[in-house]
């Protein structure tokens, strides 16, 4: 853990790679949100064309690929890096 200028407690996260999120094709089922084991996609607050709220990804994503596998109407990509990146993110999000 480490301080950032402004004090707030940071988390280092290593990842492997990160998603896209094709909000279009949601159905707002929730499944993806425990399953991801950062704690990193939360609902939306809008909804898409089909009236469904969708997630939406903080910072923090480690390319698992939980999200992709769990989401029954394919809404996830999963890319994975090259090299490992390591980002620093809040400690609230993990
Ligand atoms: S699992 Fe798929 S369909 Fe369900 S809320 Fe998540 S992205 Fe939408
Ligand atoms: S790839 Fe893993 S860490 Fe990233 S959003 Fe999906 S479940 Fe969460």
């Amino acid at each position: 853990m480490s301080e950032t200028p402004m004090s707030e407690p940071t988390v280092s996260i290593k990842s492997r790679g990160t998603i896209t999120i094709d909000a279009g094709h949601c159905k707002g089922c929730e499944l993806c949100i425990p399953a991801c084991p950062p704690r990193v996609l939360t609902m939306s607050t809008a909804v898409n064309h089909m009236g469904y709220r969708y997630p939406e990804l903080y910072p923090g994503c480690t390319g698992c690929g939980a999200c992709l596998y769990v989401c029954p109407d394919f809404v996830f990509e999963v890319y994975r890096f090259e090299q490992p990146v390591v980002t620093e993110v809040s400690e609230r999000k993990q």
